[in-house]
Parts: C-alpha cells; structure tokens; sequence
C-alpha cells in the first residue's frame, strides 16, 4: 500500500512510497483504512528532531477512516465503523486514567518503540504509535473511536488533535473566565482552537499574535478581537491591559523565547496556558522571586487537559451546534501524493490546517 515515509530525522521531504505493509495486526488491535488527516505541527516536529521518534517513519497522528479489521477480543469497534484515530490511548487502568485524566495516560507510549509498518527494506516505525500518512494502520482498539455519522472524516481527523487540543486549553486547562482578557500567541489549527474556545468561555477581549499575515485575518473570523504581529504585542499589552498584562495568554509555538514573552505578557495572577510542545533541550528560564512574587499560574496542556474521549464528544457537540467552525480550519486539501505541498504550506505558514485526503 502507500504511505509517507521519512527516511532519516532531519529530512525535510516525505517519499511517497507503495511497498509499505501495515504490521502487528491481532488480539486487542484493529486495522483502519485511513479516509482523511490533518497535518499537525508536531508531525514536523517529530521529523525535525524538536519531539523524540524513532526513524524511518510514516509521520500523521490526526486522522480518521473506516474499520477493516478487528483482532480477538475487540468489542468497541466493528469492521465498517467509522471511526478517528486517538494517538493517545486510555488504558483505564492506571493512575491517570481511575483520575479522569486519560490525556496523561502513559500506555500508548509503550508502543512506541514497537514498528507499525515493514517495507523490503525493513521496519518503519509510525509516529506517536499511529502514523496515518497512509492507507492503512494497525493500532490499538483503544485508538479507534467511533465517530457518528454526520461527523465527516476530515473533521473528525482535526478533532483527533489540533482542534481537541486548542479547545480544551481554554476550556479545561485555563478554564478561561467571562469578561476576561486573553492573547494567544501561535494561530495555526490549535491556536484557532484555543481563540474559539475562549470565545466559548466569553472572554471580553482576545488577541491572536502571528507573524503570517493570512493567519491574523483568520484568527480575527473565528472570534479574536484583535490581531497582532508579535512585534506588536507589548502595545496591545499596553494598550488593552494599561500594561498589566492579560488574565490569559496561551502559548501555542512550543519554543522557550515565545514560553518567555508570553509569561511577560501574563499580568501578576493571571494564567500562562502552555500548549506548544517543545524540544527536551529546550528551557524557559525564570528567576525565582518573579516565580513566587508575581503569582503567575503557569498552567501546561496535554491533549486538551482532561478526559480525551469526553472532550471529543464536547468538540462534536459544539461543532454540530454551529458553536465551533471546523470546516474554516482546513485552509487546503491535498492527496498523498501531494504530501510535501502541504510541508511547504505548513512552513510558510499559509495553512490553518491541510487535509490530506487518502
Ligand atoms: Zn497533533
Ligand atoms: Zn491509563
């Protein structure tokens, strides 16, 4: 079958390849035809070294499709159910999960040193144990969740991450008050979410800090105030707080000089949501009396900071309900073959989110 394959981390070009075979199909796993996916900044990420992974590999973690297949003792799922892949699996079992949060459930990660896929050439690993930049993918019966029917796939891919991810930083990590202030600093697909989800929560003023023009007029459609180059947002600071700083600001780049800004711009008190995921050597560096004297909260956020499964079905209500746009989110669509076309657009910011069409 085809997939996406990068070589060797540090390659900024996927081959799309047709010898590839999906592996480790049997108890407990499930095959998925893979219909749609989103490509998540993470995927480049992962390709760039800034997130561990193991290589060669089939980037993609956001996407969705049918059942082929169910292997013994899978009961959640049945072959032709649609369903969006979850590269974040619930165990049920430990810690984490008996709290309610399944987003810090680490059994997922036990896979990952496991090859999804094999070609003549030998193993390919899939990223964060999924790999969806092909037609077909074993993974976990945990990672299949079945979508309902007016839910399309290409929606439900970027509920699988981004949109998931964004909103519930707003809504469950920051649990952002009515009538406060918030910026969000990054406007790709998760800070768009992060805007709608603040939106939602009723924030009096929100500012999307980008420095890609077309990013900024986006932001401003789903419910900023005001957008900004990041140059601009000490002024907007100034200007929108007296200099206070805002209730909220999120983080949504993932780099220790944006964390930084976006803890200046949080006033004493207020919360710095951080939702970009960073790389191991990369540290925010921050002195112990402003730590203590300023009383930030400084608040991280996994995979939308609570229950994975309950804040799917949240994004799928709310979307339904016409409270959240997804479909302004998908900026472009490509086919697999396209697959570096939509690298490119990534890079150069001109995507809220490209859809990958399999
Ligand atoms: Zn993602
Ligand atoms: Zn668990």
């Amino acid at each position: 079958m085809r997939a996406a394959v990068l070589h060797e981390i540090g390659q900024d070009k996927l081959e799309v390849l047709d010898d590839v075979e999906a592996v480790g199909f049997g108890p407990g796993k499930v095959k998925i035809r893979v219909r749609a996916t989103g490509l998540c900044h993470s995927d480049v990420s992962a390709m760039n070294g800034v997130l561990p992974q193991p290589a060669p590999f089939i980037p993609g973690h956001e996407g969705a499709g049918e059942i082929l297949d169910v292997g013994d003792g899978v009961t959640n799922v049945k072959p032709g159910d649609r369903v969006l892949v979850c590269w974040l699996p619930a165990c049920g079992a430990c810690p984490a999960c008996k709290r309610g949060q399944t987003q810090l459930c680490l059994a997922g990660f036990m896979n990952a040193g496991t090859p999804n896929f094999k070609r003549p050439g030998g193993d390919v690993f899939g990223f964060a144990g999924t790999g969806t930049f092909t037609e077909e993918v074993v993974v976990d019966a945990g990672c299949a969740v079945p979508i309902p029917d007016d839910v399309p796939f290409d929606i439900a891919a970027l509920i699988g991450c981004g949109v998931t991810t964004g909103l519930g930083a707003a809504i469950n990590t920051a649990d952002v008050a009515a009538g406060s202030s918030v910026a969000v600093i990054g406007c790709g697909g998760v800070g768009i979410s992060a805007i709608q989800g603040a939106r939602l929560k009723g924030a009096a003023q929100i500012v999307a800090v980008d420095p890609v023009a077309s990013r900024r007029e986006a932001a401003l459609r789903f419910g900023a105030t005001e957008a900004v180059a990041p140059d601009a947002l000490g002024d907007a600071k100034q200007r929108i707080t007296a200099g206070e700083g805002f209730d909220y600001v999120f983080e949504v780049v993932g780099k220790s000089a944006t964390a930084r800004t976006a803890y200046e711009t949080t006033r004493r008190g207020g919360t710095l949501c951080i939702v970009g995921a960073g790389a191991l050597d990369d540290f925010l560096q921050l002195n112990m009396f402003e730590l203590f004297f300023d009383e930030k909260k400084i608040l991280p956020s996994m995979y939308g900071g609570g229950d994975v499964l309950t804040s799917y079905e949240r994004a799928i209500a709310l979307w339904r309900a016409g409270r959240i746009d997804l479909e302004s989110l998908i900026t472009h669509r490509v086919q697999l073959a396209e697959i570096n076309e939509a690298l490119d657009q990534m890079r150069s910011g001109t995507a809220l989110r490209t859809c990958i069409e399999i």
